[in-house]
């Protein structure tokens, strides 16, 4: 009787997790293929972000997609079988070494990252079509919330955060393991529309007060947290020292807030892993000493292996951009996820 019970608890123990996805062990499959996709923060107010006196205009017809494309794309991944999975299950470290790991999938699907880079609704850019910050309302739900003249607009549906919980929430089967975006934050405008920089000797302690719970709720979501460094320089123009402060201060300043993070997204794809005798350079090193394992550059081809090819040495991610650029473009490296045409907001977009 308590052997059999042992085995009881050792089922539960050993396969509770599929009976909560409500995945029997022949209906998932293990891959190491994954894609990993990225954008910005959407333009929630096309009819804003494009006026023509708008100094904005040309960047975010460039860098960025409207909430329309967003709902398209959210369709078009679903369609094509592709499933979110956490960036942090693709990869672990074997005493010391980073290695991928093959990373969980119903059968039949594909595994998708999404990443969403400059989370922090920089303030020199408020009111020029980005909302103004992320909320969580009175019933848990996320929201933004946009001061629009004289009147606040809180929206579910106008950012990527409100708009994936609520796709989520009508098609679970896109999130199978409970796994939403990768948000990568850089720290000098502080996060997610509240100033927690240093630097706001105003309220600072009050807006970290507030982003707390929205960062605790997303956790709990499936959301995680990747640092998009502290100042979002390029890497190429610090030198060694200043480079060394902005890895601190993301540590000291951001890492309390989101918790500690194992991957490091390059501000405009930048990296410099090697010096120029192939040693790992005095920056990779700094990174590596505060404790990140897997880097994420910027590559239209699927790029997941390391640098240099066959040594096992670096690993690192290529993310495909969806922007305003790739999508007018209508690279051809989008077609498995989205068909860019199809996708392409022409009604709110100039014509270029
Ligand atoms: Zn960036």
């Amino acid at each position: 009787m308590k052997k059999l019970l042992v085995i009881l608890i050792a089922f539960v123990f050993l396969f509770s997790p599929l009976v909560l996805s409500g995945l029997n062990k022949d209906e998932y499959e293990y891959t190491l293929t994954v894609e990993h996709l990225f954008t910005h923060c959407l333009i929630a107010y096309p009819n804003i972000a494009f006026a023509k006196d708008n100094p904005m205009r040309q960047n975010y017809n460039m860098d960025c997609i409207t909430k329309d494309e967003f709902a398209r794309i959210l369709n078009s991944l679903y369609e094509n079988d592709y499933c979110l999975v956490d960036i942090n299950d693709t990869f672990e470290n074997q005493n010391g070494v980073i290695v991928k790991k093959a990373v969980k999938v119903p059968k039949g699907k594909k595994a998708l990252i999404l990443s969403f880079d400059d989370v922090n609704y920089d303030h020199k850019k408020m009111g020029l079509g980005m909302v103004d910050k992320i909320i969580l309302d009175e019933n848990g739900k996320f929201a933004t919330t946009t001061q629009i003249q004289d009147n606040e607009d809180i929206s579910y549906s106008n950012e990527f955060i409100p708009m994936l919980e609520n796709f989520v929430e009508k098609h679970p089967d896109f999130s199978p393991f409970n796994d939403m975006g990768t948000i990568n934050i850089t720290g000098y405008d502080g996060i997610l529309g509240y100033r927690t920089q240093s630097k706001n000797k105003v309220n600072r302690q009050e807006e970290i007060e507030k982003v707390k719970p929205i960062v605790k709720k997303l956790k709990q979501n499936g959301w995680n947290f990747a640092s998009h460094s502290y100042g979002h320089y390029h890497m190429n123009k610090l030198t060694d020292e200043q480079f060394l402060e902005e890895v601190n201060l993301w540590k000291e300043e951001v890492e309390p807030l989101v918790g500690k993070t194992k991957v490091y997204v390059y501000p405009y794809g930048e990296w410099q892993v090697f010096d120029k005798y192939g040693n790992i350079s005095n920056k990779h090193q700094y990174l590596l000493d505060a404790g990140f394992e897997l880097f994420c550059g910027v590559g239209m081809k699927t790029f997941y292996d390391y640098l240099p090819n066959k040594h096992n040495k670096v690993l690192f991610m290529d993310r495909k951009v969806v922007d305003g650029n790739t999508l007018r473009k209508k690279d051809a490296c989008l077609y498995p996820f989205f068909d860019p045409e199809f996708v392409y907001d022409y009604k709110s977009r100039p014509s270029v």
